[in-house]
């Protein structure tokens, strides 16, 4: 395997345009490698990008988060302005994997690999985080939203990297929770997360976004469910129709971790619980 080390974003994409999609980033590492001893990626040029990529996490009331897209899931879930402003982002990346794996693996590594169950992506989605991609030819900035396209697929073109993760401030009165669903509390993937962010005009619900992750092959938005609370006041019917068509609009599989059926049922269940506790958060502070 040919190793390289760029120095600059630009050198890496260019390396990427000379060897066609057939390069491979390596950031944290984490998922890549796994992929590689069980020969799911087979590739002959490795580009490192730990001098090329930029790691940083930075804060302004105007701007929001800006987060380099080498920041490490340590680096997410230890910034206090996370924890405080942006909760469900930190208790996503506070339960993923281990404080190895933490220490390893990056941000823009975890949204790259595309695993549909991939514990960051639900909280960023909610939050209407954009991020900005460079390539060989220039750069674009794009909703989080429309990144992924299937299990381990996203838009990214063969010559781009992801380099830096944005995200808004809420507005007043918003509230957000993230809930991972898993056997065990420690090393081990979702089998349903869901992540929701409202925003409530006196005690009517004036915006809300739900975002399943581990039940369809990208991480979904619910529109549909989203539509059953807006512009109306919570109540236990209400949350019990929303819990209801966030279940009818995911595609589950069946695999090791849970049934599709079991994961429909969890998805009715904590889309309520997700929303019950974002109301909570804003009702606190
Ligand atoms: C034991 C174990 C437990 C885990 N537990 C969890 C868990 O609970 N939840 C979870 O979501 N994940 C989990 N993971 C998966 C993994 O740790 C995370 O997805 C991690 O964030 C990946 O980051 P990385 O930097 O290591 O990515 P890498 O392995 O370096 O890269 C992953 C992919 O992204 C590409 N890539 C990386 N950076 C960029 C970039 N800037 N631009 C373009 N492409 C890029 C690479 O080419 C590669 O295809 C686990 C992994 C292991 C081994």
């Amino acid at each position: 395997v040919e190793y390289f080390t760029p120095k600059t974003i630009e050198e890496a994409c260019q390396l990427l345009l000379r060897y066609k999609g057939e390069a491979k980033i390596i950031a944290g590492g984490t998922d890549l490698v796994v992929h590689m001893k069980r020969k799911k990626v087979l590739t002959k040029h490795i580009i490192n990008i730990k001098d090329a990529v930029q790691n940083y996490v930075i804060y302004s009331e105007i701007e929001g988060l800006r987060i380099g897209a080498r920041a490490t899931i340590h680096s997410i879930e230890s910034t206090p302005v996370i924890k405080e402003k942006f909760t469900l982002l930190y208790d996503a990346a506070a339960q993923l994997g281990s404080a190895q794996i933490r220490n390893r693996g990056t941000i823009a590594g975890n949204l790259c690999n595309a695993s549909p169950s991939a514990e960051i992506a639900p909280p960023l989605i909610a939050l209407g985080a954009m991020i900005r991609i460079i390539g060989a030819d220039g750069e674009r900035t794009i909703p989080i939203e429309d990144f992924f396209t299937g299990p381990g697929q996203t838009i990214l073109k063969a010559d781009e990297i992801l380099a830096e993760i944005k995200v808004p401030n809420l507005p007043a009165r918003s509230g957000g929770a993230y809930i991972k669903h898993s056997v065990r509390k420690a090393m081990d993937l979702a089998i349903v997360g869901v992540a929701a962010v409202i925003t409530l005009d006196r005690d009517i619900i004036k915006d809300v976004k739900v975002v399943l992750g581990a039940v369809a092959p990208t991480p979904i938005r619910v529109k549909r469910a989203e539509e059953v609370l807006k512009g109306r006041r919570i109540s236990d019917e209400l949350l019990q129709r929303t819990g209801q068509t966030a279940s009818q609009c995911c595609l589950p599989i069946s695999d090791v971790r849970g049934s599709a059926d079991y994961r429909r049922k969890m998805v009715k269940i904590l889309v309520v619980r997700a929303i019950q506790q974002a109301i909570e958060q804003i009702n606190m502070g």
